[in-house]
C-alpha cells in the first residue's frame, strides 16, 4: 500500500475532540484511510509527499440531506416567490410530473452532475433521497439511481401525497408502507417522511417510519420546517438519527432533542431561498443539542449544492461560530448519518479531505461565495 504524506498544512482542523486543531501539520494517507496525523516535524516516512504550502485542511463535508433525483426546473416559482408569493409544500408536485416523465438515464445524469458539483465544493459524503416519483415504479427507480451515486440513500415516498390520491391520503400511506416500501427497501439505507401541515401528520409519519424500521431501515424525519408541529418530538421518541429543518421549535422540542441521540439537522439554504426566518441554532447549541448542517439541495426550496454557502449562512445568519459551523458540516453531518468514519480526520477514518485556498477555515464564512476549495481527496485519492 502506498503511503502519501500531505505535508505543510498551515492548519489542520481534524474535528476529532482529542486531536483538535493542529498548526503546521501533516497527514499520512495509506490506501483509502488516514494512517497518521500530527505536527509536520513529527511526520513518519512516506512513499510520496504532497505540499499543502501552508493551506488549511478540513475533513470533506458531509451533506446529510439532499434531494438530487428529479427532473425539471422551478426557477419561475423562485422568481415568483422573490416577488412576494408564499412557499407551500404543494410546489413539489411540479417536480413530480417532470420526474415521472424523465428516463432513468436523464435522472441518473442529472443527479451525477449535482454530485460532481458538490464534490468540487468539498462534499465527499452525500445523502440522497427519493421523493419525486411517488409511485412504486418511480420511487424504486429514483432510489436505484441514487444507489449508484452514494451508499446513503433514503426512501422518501412520504414526501407529499401525489395528486392522483389527493382525496385519499390514507390509501397513499398504505401504498408507501406496503408495496412501495417493498420495492424500495433493498435500495435504501434510510426511511424519511415530510411531517408538516399539507404533507403528512404525526400518525401517518409514524406509520411510515415504523414500517421502514421494520424492514431494517434507519429513520430520519423532515420536521417543524414551515410551522410548529409534532415532528421533532416524534423523531426523538422513535430514536430517529435526525430531525431535519427544526425551524419552529417549542421548549419541549428542544428538550426532547437535548435528551436524545437525534441530531438536529439545520438547512439554512431553505430559509434563504424561501426568505423565511432561520432556525435558532444558538438555542439548540446552548441547550446541548447535536447540530448538523446540510444543503437540502432540491429544485424547489433550496437549489444550492454548496456546503460552504450553508456554513457561511450558519455563521452570519444563525450566530454559529465558524468552528461550530465547520463541525456541524463535517462531524455533525456524519453523526446525522450515524457514521464515525467520515467527517473527521484521525487515524482509521476514510481519507476524505478538503484543501482550502486559505490559511484558516474561518475564511469559509469570512469570504462567502468565493471558491476556496483548492483540492479534494476522497477515499485516499485526489479527485478535484
Ligand atoms: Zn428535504
Amino acid at each position: 500500500m502506498t503511503a502519501t504524506l500531505i505535508d505543510g498544512i498551515g492548519l489542520l482542523a481534524t474535528q476529532d475532540p482529542g486531536l483538535g486543531e493542529i498548526a503546521w501539520a501533516a497527514l499520512l494517507v495509506e490506501g483509502d484511510r488516514v494512517a497518521w496525523v500530527g505536527r509536520s516535524a513529527d511526520a513518519p516516512p512516506a512513499d510520496a509527499r504532497v505540499d499543502a504550502v501552508g493551506r488549511c485542511v478540513v475533513p470533506g463535508f458531509v451533506d446529510s440531506h439532499a434531494h438530487l433525483v428529479f427532473a425539471g426546473d422551478r426557477a419561475a416559482e423562485f422568481a415568483a416567490r422573490m416577488s412576494g408569493q408564499p412557499y407551500g409544500a404543494g410546489g413539489i408536485r411540479t417536480t413530480v410530473d417532470a420526474t415521472r416523465a424523465a428516463s432513468d438515464e436523464e435522472l441518473g445524469a442529472r443527479a451525477a452532475r449535482l454530485v460532481t458539483e458538490m464534490l468540487r465544493q468539498g462534499t465527499t459524503t452525500v445523502e440522497i433521497k427519493s421523493g419525486y416519483g411517488l409511485t412504486v415504479r418511480d420511487e424504486a427507480r429514483s432510489l436505484a439511481v441514487a444507489r449508484m451515486l452514494t451508499e446513503e440513500t433514503t426512501f422518501l415516498g412520504a414526501h407529499v401525497v401525489p395528486p392522483e390520491l389527493a382525496d385519499d391520503p390514507a390509501a397513499y400511506v398504505a401504498l408507501v408502507t406496503g408495496p412501495m416500501l417493498e420495492a424500495c427497501a433493498s435500495h435504501a439505507r434510510w426511511v424519511d417522511a415530510f411531517c408538516e401541515r399539507g404533507a403528512f401528520d404525526a400518525d401517518q409519519a409514524r406509520a411510515v417510519l415504523e414500517a421502514g424500521a421494520a424492514r431494517g431501515l434507519g429513520m430520519r424525519l423532515h420536521a417543524n420546517q414551515l410551522g410548529p408541529g409534532p415532528g421533532v418530538q416524534l423523531a426523538c421518541e422513535l430514536g430517529a438519527a435526525s430531525a431535519d429543518h427544526c425551524t419552529h421549535l417549542s421548549d419541549a422540542d428542544v428538550e426532547a432533542l437535548a435528551s436524545s441521540r437525534t441530531v438536529a439537522t439545520l438547512l439554512p439554504g431553505a430559509e434563504f431561498s424561501t426568505r423565511s426566518p432561520y432556525p435558532e441554532a444558538r438555542r439548540l447549541l446552548d441547550s446541548g443539542v447535536t447540530v448538523a448542517l446540510a444543503t437540502d439541495c432540491n429544485p424547489g426550496s433550496s437549489y444550492t449544492s454548496s456546503m460552504p454557502f450553508c456554513l457561511a449562512l450558519a455563521v452570519r445568519e444563525m450566530h454559529m461560530t465558524p468552528a461550530e459551523a465547520l463541525w456541524a458540516s463535517t462531524a455533525g453531518g456524519a453523526a446525522a448519518l450515524r457514521r464515525d468514519d467520515v467527517g473527521v480526520l484521525r487515524p482509521g477514518a476514510r481519507a476524505d479531505l478538503v484543501v482550502l485556498d486559505a490559511p484558516s477555515y474561518v475564511h469559509l464564512a469570512y469570504r462567502p461565495g468565493v471558491p476556496l476549495v483548492a483540492a479534494v481527496w476522497r477515499a485516499g485519492r485526489p479527485v478535484v
